[in-house]
Order: structure tokens, then C-alpha cells, then sequence
């Protein structure tokens, strides 16, 4: 029986760390047997820093006018896929921002293009603040969107722009955003359609730990809804708020309240909440590698990519790049065996030897 929010929210402020520990490590290893831990290459491509959303919590937007804004251009493309596959990595993840003058049509040529000349190459691409955007910019509905986008080549949805799921912290941190609501019905689209998708928060701001075990079982329910055999959310992958330059921080006194070892404990309770969702993903680039190593032991299964290029996170905070190898020396360090993995969380079979 899947935990309630009130249990959720005791087990977390109440519970010793050590048996959180135990029974996540118990729970990881009935979801995922065995000593494997997943992790791959893939590539962070902003298509655009113009952003009318203008969060208050992201230091990376810029309004049109802003002397640094950019549409990326496709020789850029170019350039960094290139190096991408150099590189062993065969997954871009393509994000925002929301620029009011690119429609549909934009973002299924870029697809297309991409495609055409990558074809093995792996979309990542958008997210439901996106999706939202663009049916309301082009008067139609999320699954036309969706289907227009998947036909031209996107073969997942990240979980972009989750924050926490609820009205009141969006007001504050995303109120131009997708709502909650909105970001929830554009999964369950996304889920009947099987597009495989991943889950995120971003915590550590305004929200209380009983937003966080909302947030949880929001998630929970909205998979236990996928039509069976469809992929649904593969992946959970929570990250702290990054504060340096934030509107959040200068302008609200907001600091990140992030420390590892409450980091930690929210991994574990996420394993223990969300007992419909496969993998738990550690953010190694936000939380580093002593934290990361960690992780492993309190219910997360993956440690995420070597991100050859992120623009957004970093934009707030330092972050903790690694290459290949020491990604699997993390990994290998704190016990486990790396198995590097394509974007559906399965292993490469046979292994794929890097360049
Ligand atoms: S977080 Fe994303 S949606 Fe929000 S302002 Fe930044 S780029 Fe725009």
C-alpha cells in the first residue's frame, strides 16, 4: 500500500536517516535487482535563451531586447552533435526558453533537420511548459501538439518546468508557467500517446516538505493512470535550487536551503513514495560527487549523464562536470557497477565501446 502524504511527511521529518536508508536500499533493489548503477552521454543544447516566462528562480532567460539573447543556429547544431557523437553520446537534450516569436512549425523543422541529418540521434527535447505554450500560440490541443512534434522526430519528454506541483509555490517561483494542472494533464497525454517521459522537482525554495510529499504523490497517481504496457514516467530526478543571481534570491531573500544530507533524505523518501516509478535518478551535476555516491545507498539506481553542455542549472551555481571515466569511477568508488544506458534507461546491449 503506497505511502499517504501524511505518512510521507512524518517518515521525512520523523524517521532515522539509517532506516529510511535500509528500506530504500530494500525498495531500489526490488525495482531494480542486482549492483548496477545506469549513467550515459547525452548533450544540453539551449535552442533559445528569450524567455517570457522569466521564472524567478532562473538566472539563464533573457527578454528579446537583452544584448546576449540567441536563437541557436543550425551550424551551431551542427558543431556541437558533432562533437556529441565524438564523444561516444548519441542524445541531445534540447530546452527552452518559451520565445513568444517561435511557433510549431519552428520546432518541428528544427526536429525534422536534426533528423534528416542524424538519424541514430535521440531527442530529449522540450517540456510540458512548451507543450502548453505552443497549443495556446497555435489554438489547438496538447496531443496535436504532441503528435505534430513526435511525427517530426521527438522521441522523449523531459519533466521540465515541475518545480514543485502546486499552486501556491508556482505563483511565487514560475507564475507565467504551465500550471500545475496543466503540466500534469500535458504528462498524461504525453503517457497515452507513449512518449516515454521523466518526472523533476526542484526543491529548496519556498515549498514545505508536505508540498514536496504533494508533489510525490501527484506523480504517483497521474503514473498509476498510463495505459498499461506504455512507458510513462521512466525516471524521477529531483535537484535543489541554485540561488546565485536568482530574482528569488536578490529580490526575495530566498536562499537555497539545500544541504546533502536533506538531499539524501529526499531521494530515499522518493524511492519509498513513488512505487510506481522504475529509477531514481541522482543529480551529480548539482549535488556533486561525495553526495552522489551516497545517493546510490539510499534508493537511487542512476547517476545521470556526463552533460557535455548545461546552460541552465549552471546559470545559478557551480556544477560538477565529469567525464566518462570519472562518471564510472564515481560509480565503481561507491560500490556499484556502471552500466552505461540509452535514453529508455536500458542498457546498451552489447555494450557500446566509447571512441
Ligand atoms: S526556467 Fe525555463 S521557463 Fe522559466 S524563465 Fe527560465 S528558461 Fe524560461
Amino acid at each position: 500500500m503506497p505511502l499517504s502524504i501524511d505518512e510521507g511527511e512524518f517518515l521525512y521529518k520523523e524517521a532515522p536517516f539509517e532506516e529510511l536508508m535500509f528500506v530504500a536500499s530494500k525498495l531500489r533493489q526490488l525495482h531494480n535487482p542486482g549492483n548496477g548503477v545506469g549513467w550515459m552521454i547525452d548533450r544540453n543544447v539551449n535552442i533559445t535563451n528569450i524567455c517570457f516566462s522569466q521564472c524567478t528562480f532562473c538566472n539563464f532567460c533573457r527578454k528579446k531586447d537583452s544584448s546576449d539573447a540567441y536563437i541557436t543556429t543550425t551550424e551551431e547544431y551542427i558543431n556541437k552533435i558533432d562533437e556529441l557523437y565524438e564523444l561516444g553520446g548519441d542524445q541531445l537534450l534540447l530546452q527552452g526558453g518559451m520565445n513568444p516569436d517561435l511557433g510549431l512549425d519552428f520546432y518541428t523543422g528544427l526536429f525534422r533537420m536534426l533528423k534528416e541529418k542524424y538519424p541514430s540521434l535521440k531527442l530529449h527535447a522540450l517540456g510540458p511548459p512548451e507543450i502548453v505554450y505552443l497549443a495556446k500560440k497555435e489554438k489547438t490541443t496538447f496531443r496535436d501538439i504532441l503528435s505534430h512534434l513526435i511525427e517530426a522526430g521527438l522521441d522523449s519528454l523531459p519533466g521540465a518546468g515541475a518545480e514543485i506541483l502546486s499552486g501556491r509555490v508556482r505563483k511565487i517561483v514560475s507564475p507565467a508557467k504551465a500550471s500545475s494542472e496543466e503540466w500534469l494533464e500535458v504528462m498524461r497525454v504525453a503517457h497515452r500517446l507513449n512518449l516515454p517521459t521523466s518526472a523533476t522537482m526542484m526543491y529548496g525554495h519556498i515549498e514545505t516538505v508536505r508540498e514536496r510529499m504533494e508533489h510525490l504523490t501527484r506523480l504517483r497517481d497521474l503514473q498509476e493512470e498510463r495505459p498499461e504496457n506504455h512507458f510513462g514516467f521512466i525516471t524521477f530526478v529531483p535537484w535543489p535550487f541554485r540561488d546565485e543571481g536568482t530574482v528569488l534570491k536578490e529580490k526575495h531573500g530566498i536562499r537555497s536551503s539545500y544541504n546533502g544530507s536533506d538531499y539524501l533524505r529526499l531521494i530515499a523518501i522518493s524511492r519509498i513514495m513513488l512505487t510506481n516509478i522504475r529509477n531514481i535518478q541522482a543529480s551529480v551535476l548539482t549535488v556533486g560527487k561525495e553526495i552522489g555516491m551516497l545517493s546510490l545507498h539510499c534508493g537511487a539506481n542512476d547517476l545521470g549523464s556526463v552533460m557535455i553542455e548545461e546552460n541552465v542549472v549552471s546559470a545559478a551555481g557551480p556544477s560538477n562536470r565529469f567525464n566518462p571515466d570519472e562518471l564510472q569511477s564515481v560509480i565503481r568508488e561507491a560500490g556499484f557497477v556502471p552500466v552505461r544506458r540509452n535514453q529508455k534507461y536500458e542498457p546498451f546491449d552489447p555494450p557500446t565501446p566509447l571512441p
